[in-house]
């Protein structure tokens, strides 16, 4: 939404969010709070996603509004339904993006490639409806704002024509933190040693307001669960600070974490890779300074 707003502040347009499901009012209302226009479509066929279900009612939906452009999260959901619906229809889609803007009347997106070591930008401009999946967590989120409404919008879902059917949701065993709405991360790497060093990360953690998070060796060694892990194969967050805690700073794990308003490192190698993307780096044994600056935070 985010996206969205900032974009139709540059083009004029008018950024409306489309709900499906079945029951959700609720949520329409709160997405209202943010000030955009919430077209709510409500079918039993919606009450669960599925991908020739959710289809028929975007190609509905896109047919009577006729949007520049459609933005659809970059989560599992979401990849399964955006070229589906560029398929469907035609349209022009591209996938992954990190960053929108306009040039003109073009629409240029950021995407990442070949495991985020390649930035590139796609320039599009169509008369057709262009589709976008954009990652969670590439930008700042939308905050509150007035004028939001929601509109109840009939859609057309033919549950006959779908050929998968939902069964049932697995949920994990264990339910984690959300790191993406975390503040504050202060994420450990091997750095840490062992295992045992895990609660000193942690209370620092605590002291600062923050939840801890992780690079990938420690939720592969499951010290962590993996909810925790910063990066390509992990979360993408955006905190206000990160604390990198014997962190390298190997692109995989910087591909998540690098838009963070603060870096902090922490690492005994001055070469280390963390410290050019750091804004603050500190050359120093994290086993050493967390203690210190816990003490210090205390009195
Ligand atoms: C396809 C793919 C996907 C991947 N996805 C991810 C991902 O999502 N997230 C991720 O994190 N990684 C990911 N990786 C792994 C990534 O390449 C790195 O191997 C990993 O990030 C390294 O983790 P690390 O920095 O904790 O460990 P290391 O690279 O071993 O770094 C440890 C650091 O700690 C420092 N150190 C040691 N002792 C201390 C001390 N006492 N005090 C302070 N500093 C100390 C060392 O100088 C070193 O810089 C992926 C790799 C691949 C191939």
């Amino acid at each position: 939404m985010a996206a969205g707003r900032t974009l139709t502040g540059q083009s004029g347009g008018a950024a409306r969010v489309a709900l499906f499901g079945r029951g959700v009012r609720a949520l329409a209302d709160a997405l209202a709070k943010l000030g955009v226009e919430v077209l709510l479509a409500e079918d039993p066929a919606l009450a669960e996603y599925t991908g020739d279900g959710y289809v028929q009612a975007v190609r509905g939906l896109l047919e009577s509004t006729k949007p520049r452009l459609l933005l659809v999260a970059h989560t599992a959901e979401g990849y399964d339904l955006a070229p589906a619906v560029a398929g469907a229809l035609d349209l022009p889609l591209v996938t992954n993006a990190v960053g929108l803007r306009l040039d003109g009347d073009r629409l240029v997106v950021t995407r990442r490639l070949l495991n985020e070591k390649v930035q590139a930008e796609v320039e599009i401009g169509s008369d057709r409806t262009i589709v976008v999946t954009i990652r969670p967590g590439s930008v700042k989120a939308a905050g509150p704002a007035a004028g939001g409404t929601v509109i109840p919008t009939a859609v057309a879902v033919d549950a006959t024509k779908a050929r998968t059917r939902f069964v049932r949701i697995e949920r994990p065993m264990v339910q984690d933190i959300d790191l993406a709405a975390a503040d504050v991360i202060v994420s450990a790497g091997r750095g840490i040693q062992k295992k045992e060093n895990l609660p000193l990360v942690e209370e620092f953690a605590k002291a600062v307001g923050g939840v801890v998070g992780a690079s990938r060796p420690l939720t592969d060694m499951d010290w962590l669960p993996k909810t925790r892990q910063v990066g390509q194969s992990g979360k993408t967050v955006r905190p206000k600070l990160y604390v990198a805690c014997g962190i390298s700073g190997a692109m995989q794990h910087v591909a998540g974490m690098k838009d963070a308003g603060l870096i902090i490192a922490i690492n005994t190698d001055p070469t280390a890779p963390i410290f050019e993307i750091a804004h603050i780096g500190f050359v120093a044994d994290v086993l050493k300074l967390l203690p210190a600056t816990i003490k210090e935070l205390r009195a």
